[in-house]
């Protein structure tokens, strides 16, 4: 066999499963000298950051959530890792990706695993008075000391617009808010308010569930909301409409941009446009059956959650592995997504129960229930996740 290339470009979730199941399943062929398969990746240290939501209340540590991307890539790769590997890039037509540090990388395949970033910049106002959980596992325990040195006041989660990593994160992290004050502190001595851009939650079961769960539990739940700025000296949130949201702690969900913004393969917001089935490039840069993108950095229209990351994975590993073979029947992605619904936190006033929404292409998701072995899944889940999901096992 001629000698493949295969690079694949970030090691995050979709990255590492991709290369791992690759890294397994050739492992002759790569001994043998007939295949490389390489990974790039701009940092060292990876964080699940799946995690981040439940940081603030104190149900993960750092160690829980990071590891040295060595400890989860098989030795069998090819890797690349910190900022010198940072893709500044991409050129499918000459089949050439650059990185930061001056390096440039051929392939015969290409996987595009770069997930997304942040525009803080979106909201007008909102940098200076930033307090989220979403962007990092220090800036969701400063989230943490915030919250737990108040005694009173109105605290608004502030959703600006779509799309974002996992929707569901926003009102999950909002039912553990609730939990999390009627236990610790005095509830009646706080608002909350969850600002959220459109009609539903999610399809309409998920809808329904966390709309009944908010509203048992005081919040002010407040659907399509349309921001114009955010005001640190008035400490308010204004609406399109002139409508106001004052506040004393603000936390909020930043606008995502795909992590290649600026680069000419993707769109204005920065997604790498892909058929929402095979997964393969159709972006501005033409049509490239021999390029994958997969996870968040793909498409603005395919939800961006773990659950869709992980499906996706298995159709590009196992569409490569047959493109290596010589195979030309494909497997698509049939749009599995899904988004783990928390109903309440463990806490000293209250057990955790949680279930995993699952749903496809044309198949809605079924009404469900959340339970206490949801949530005592959902909270094992973050350590399989290292050692299973990121090898590629299941
Ligand atoms: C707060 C929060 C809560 C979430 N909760 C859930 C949940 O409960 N369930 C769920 O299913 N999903 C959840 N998600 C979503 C889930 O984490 C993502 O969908 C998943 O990580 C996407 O995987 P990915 O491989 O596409 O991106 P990532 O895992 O982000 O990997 C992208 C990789 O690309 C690298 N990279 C980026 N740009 C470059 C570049 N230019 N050059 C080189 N490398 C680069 C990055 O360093 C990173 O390692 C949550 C996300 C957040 C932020």
């Amino acid at each position: 066999m001629p000698h493949k290339d295969v690079l694949i470009l970030g090691a995050g979730a979709v990255g590492a499963m991709v290369a791992n199941k690759l890294a397994r399943e050739f492992r002759r062929k790569i001994a043998k000298g007939e295949l490389t398969i390489t990974v790039l990746d701009k940092n060292e240290i990876a964080h699940n950051q799946a995690g981040f939501t439940f940081v603030p209340f104190g149900y993960f540590a750092d160690d829980d959530l990071t590891r040295h991307r060595r400890y989860y890539l098989s030795p069998r790769l090819k890797t690349y890792l910190g900022p010198d590997f940072q893709v500044v890039d991409v050129d499918l037509a000459d089949r050439k990706v650059k990185v930061r540090g001056g390096k440039a990388f051929t392939y015969d395949y290409l996987v595009i695993a770069t997930g997304a970033s942040f525009d803080v910049k979106a909201v007008p106002g909102l940098e200076k008075d930033l307090n989220t959980f979403y962007t990092s596992l220090e800036d969701a325990k400063a989230l943490g000391r915030k919250i737990n040195a108040m005694k009173e006041g109105k605290i608004v989660v502030f959703v600006p617009k779509m799309p974002i990593a996992c929707p569901g994160a926003p009102s999950k992290f909002t039912v553990m808010l609730d939990d999390y004050l009627r236990a610790y502190k005095e509830r009646d001595k706080f608002d909350i308010t969850l600002l959220w851009p459109l009609p539903n939650i999610g399809p309409p079961a998920y809808n329904s569930n966390i709309t009944a769960n908010l509203k048992e539990r005081g919040v002010n739940d407040v659907r399509e909301f349309k921001y114009d700025h955010v005001d640190p000296e008035r400490k308010v949130v204004v609406g399109k409409n002139g409508d106001e949201y004052s506040y004393d702690l603000l936390i909020t969900v930043p606008p995502h941009v795909g992590s290649l913004r600026g680069l000419s393969i993707a769109d204005e917001e920065g997604w790498v446009p892909n058929d929402k089935k095979t997964l393969q490039y159709r972006g501005p840069a033409g049509n490239y059956d021999d390029v994958y993108v997969a996870g968040d950095a793909g498409s603005k229209e395919i939800l961006k959650m773990g659950v869709t990351a992980h499906f996706q994975a298995f159709v590009v590993g196992e569409n490569l592995a047959r493109e290596l073979e010589g195979i030309e029947q494909k497997v698509y992605y049939r749009g599995h997504m899904g988004c783990p619904y928390v109903g309440s936190a463990p806490t000293a006033a209250s057990r955790g129960t949680a279930s995993l929404a699952v749903w496809k292409y044309g198949v809605p998701l079924s009404p469900f229930q959340p339970s206490r072995l949801g949530w005592r899944l959902y909270r094992m889940y973050y350590y399989i996740y290292w050692d299973t999901t990121l090898k590629g096992l299941m």
